[in-house]
């Protein structure tokens, strides 16, 4: 920390003259016996800071005599942390040019020490933060309180929000946010800025009791025990024989509302069988493979309108060819975190299973430019690439198009 931004010397209260003489000194080496404060008023502290001066300049010529031991260097630089600290903490409205000489010492010799010994003052305590010139500690900024949020929370839709970004924002599994704001999971979950979203204090369903429900049926249909949902305490549950309150808003931790069966379609997909290899059309640029590893599933239909690459999360995907984002983000139906790109040509690659995404719903991208990683995200039973190729609406083997 530069002395010249001491909060104590109130750039406004110096004299002109002083801060001329300063800027003209800083230039010139320190040199010389004509350091000698001589327009502090006679107090007991301008005279400790006068010694202070004297002892520290001497420290200087001594280094600067190349005769100074570890151990003395290291004294001095403990008195320059120390100066400093005095001259901060005593907040006298010092005359310019005792602070601009220090200044060209400290880069030199005690820049480090004389930040270090700001960094041990107690929080809270020091005129400094009154001042209102020391920064705030670099707390990240967050919507989220550190300790449990008990209960649930509503959040307004913001232009360019994603799924996604707002599970992290709220430190929640996609599905938490989805299953709270999506009544029927076939359907696409599609934000609008200004829509209010549900947001659950932690991971798993909420429920609203209806008439005939029980704490069981509730479990069960969220694949928890009673248990769970009677010890989360926010839900006011002494046992797992109370009386649910009908129209009730319950927390159950880790429920789960996946579909039990799977959903083969994909969001924009082709409905039916693609081509074999001999009647897929022609491309005139072939796709670039999007990331490097060993081909776990092959192409086939119905059910498997892709070919999936086994590879570590974290393994960079690449877009296969240029063209548009036309989806970023969560999938609904299994496919996790999702990447679809558009091709000029009327193609389309998609990208399912992301442990992140790197690109935004109408960006354009260049081939073999990073789109995200490999993740096991959505219905996935490992780390891997699902990869798929569609034309006029059909799915093709990726194969085909690859080198
Ligand atoms: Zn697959």
């Amino acid at each position: 920390m530069p002395l010249s931004e001491n909060p104590g010397a109130d750039p406004d209260q110096l004299p002109q003259e002083s801060v001329a003489q300063a800027t003209a000194s800083t230039d010139s080496s320190v040199s010389g016996s004509d350091l000698q404060p001589a327009n502090l008023s006679d107090t007991p502290q301008s005279r400790f800071l006068a010694s202070l001066w004297r002892g520290l300049h001497r420290a200087w010529l001594t280094f600067r005599g190349d005769t100074v031991t570890p151990v003395r260097l290291a004294s001095h630089l403990a008195l320059l942390a120390m100066a400093a600290l005095v001259l901060v903490l005593s907040r006298v409205d010092l005359p310019a040019w005792e602070i601009v000489r220090l200044a060209p010492v400290q880069p030199e010799v005690a820049s480090a020490p004389a930040e270090m010994a700001f960094q041990p003052l107690p929080m809270g305590g020091s005129p400094l933060q009154e001042s209102g010139v020391l920064v705030r500690a670099p707390v990240p900024f967050t919507e989220i309180p550190d300790r449990p949020r008990a209960g649930v929370i509503t959040y307004t839709v913001q232009l360019d929000d994603t799924v996604l970004g707002i599970a992290e924002q709220f430190k929640l599994n996609p599905n938490t946010i989805l299953w709270a704001n999506l009544e029927d999971l076939s359907k696409p979950f599609v934000m609008e800025v200004g829509q209010i979203l549900l947001i659950p204090p932690v991971d798993g369903v909420l429920h609203t009791v209806k008439e005939g429900d029980t704490l069981a049926k509730i479990a069960k249909l969220y694949k928890v025990t009673p248990e769970v949902i009677v010890g989360y305490a926010p839900n006011q549950l002494a046992s797992v024989d109370d009386a649910l309150t009908i129209g009730a808003v319950l927390v159950v931790p880790d429920g789960d509302r996946t579909p039990p069966e799977q959903v083969a379609a994909a969001p924009a997909a082709p409905s039916g069988g693609g081509g074999s290899g001999t009647s897929a059309p022609w491309r005139s640029v072939g796709f670039i493979w999007p990331t490097y590893g060993l081909l776990t599933q092959r192409f086939w239909l119905p059910a498997h309108p892709a070919i999936d690459i086994g590879a570590s999360t974290g393994t960079p995907v690449a877009a296969a060819d240029e063209g548009t984002v036309i989806s970023a983000g969560w999938s609904p139906v299994g496919y996790g975190n999702m990447i679809m790109i558009r091709h000029s040509d009327g193609f389309a690659t998609l990208y399912a299973h992301l442990s992140r995404i790197d690109v935004s719903y109408g960006d354009y991208v260049a081939r073999g430019q990073r789109i995200g990683a490999v993740g096991s995200t959505g219905r996935s039973t490992g780390p891997h690439l699902h990869f798929e190729v569609q034309t006029g609406g059909r799915s093709y083997n990726p194969l085909i198009y690859l080198p």
